[in-house]
């Protein structure tokens, strides 16, 4: 099979991967449906807010939205739920969103449907191995990516999202301030390829953008030549250079009903196709090439932490309200981390 075949075998399973995830769809699943009864009905007989990230089973992002919930990245995620009364949180998402969620409402109850949902960013930047980095290069601002620990938040000056992180390098560098700058290194040398800034940047990656390549995305465009291209910042500068919007997941999908294409190729996690479809509804998406199932690819453009995320976790949580699935944030710590992300909130 060549390569161009393996897409186009792909692209059904894109198709299929679509319909499951469109709305108009959804009822036919009937697998599925007595499932999702359960758990909506268990959301609106109790006190909870639900918010869910994007990236996570279409059937959640659903089912959030049908309860009244919110589907967005992570800061508008912990933004929503503090802005709700509802007693109890429920962040389908990965670990540093609820732990963001509880430091932004810590009078609320935090839950997550696992919360052995990481990531490979926030793993890759330890508290200890980021206080020698910071220890060792001192006097320099520290700009850490949302994506970490509340504990690497805590020693750091602001936190930033990848839909903010340019403009608040280039304000930092009219201050002539001098950056540490953690934990994506993709993010960061693109952060500062557009400013200049004299960054130093921890060697971190996500295992999902990573591995988007531009050699197969060639053989895609040659059967969507007019499509145009979205990659998010943590993928390889490659990528970035030749897309046609570079941005977080809200810019993408706010990018792809901007522009005039009908086709667009995207470079970042698959779910986002759920809310990215109900905003272009008559556009086609595909999704960007990784190294390829059977490959050494460790992730094919789906987050295996954000896929932890499933029915019968949530179910479960919904149930029996386990206490290994509560979110807690040592209160020091959260007033430590409060600090930066508050600037952030008010950048
Ligand atoms: Fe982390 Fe990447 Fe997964 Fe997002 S997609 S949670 S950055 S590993």
């Amino acid at each position: 099979m060549t390569i161009i075949e393996d897409y186009v075998s792909s692209r059904s399973e894109i198709k299929s991967y679509l319909a499951s995830a469109l709305s108009e769809n959804f009822e036919k699943q009937k697998v599925n449906t007595s499932l999702v009864d359960e758990v909506k009905s268990l959301i609106l007989s109790q006190d909870i807010c639900l918010v869910s990230h994007y990236y996570v089973d279409p059937l959640i992002q659903k089912i959030t939205e049908d309860t009244g919930g919110f589907v967005g990245d992570s800061l508008e995620m912990a933004r929503f739920g503090a802005s709700r009364d509802s007693r109890n949180l429920i962040v389908c998402g990965v670990s540093f969103m609820g732990e963001t969620a509880k430091i932004l409402s810590p009078e609320k109850l935090v839950w997550m449907p696992t919360l052995e949902a990481t990531c490979s960013l926030d793993l890759g930047c330890s508290e200890k191995e980021f206080k020698k980095f910071c220890d060792s290069n001192p006097g320099r601002t520290v700009v850490v990516y949302a994506n970490t620990s509340a504990a690497v938040k805590a020693m750091a000056d602001w936190v930033v999202t990848s839909s903010m992180a340019v403009d608040l390098v280039e304000y930092l560098t009219t201050r002539n301030e001098s950056i540490i700058w953690a934990p994506d290194r993709y993010l960061g040398r693109y952060v500062k390829n557009l400013t200049g800034a004299d960054m130093l940047i921890w060697d971190g990656a996500c295992v999902v953008h990573e591995e988007f390549r531009i050699n197969d995305l060639e053989q895609i465009k040659k059967l969507w030549p007019e499509a145009g291209l979205l990659v998010h910042p943590e993928s390889p500068e490659e990528m970035i250079q030749v897309a046609d919007a570079v941005g977080s997941t809200s810019q993408l999908i706010l990018a792809a009903e901007k522009l005039p294409h009908n086709t667009f190729i995207v470079a970042t996690d698959k779910g986002i196709f759920y809310k990215m479809q109900q905003k272009v509804p008559s556009k086609r998406l595909i999704a960007a090439p990784t190294r390829g199932e059977g490959g050494t690819c460790q992730s094919c453009a789906h987050c295996p932490w954000m896929s932890m995320n499933n029915l019968d976790r949530l179910k479960n949580l919904l149930i029996n309200w386990p206490i290994y699935c509560q979110v807690k944030v040592n209160s020091e710590l959260a007033r430590k981390a409060l600090i930066p992300l508050q600037r952030m909130l008010n950048f």
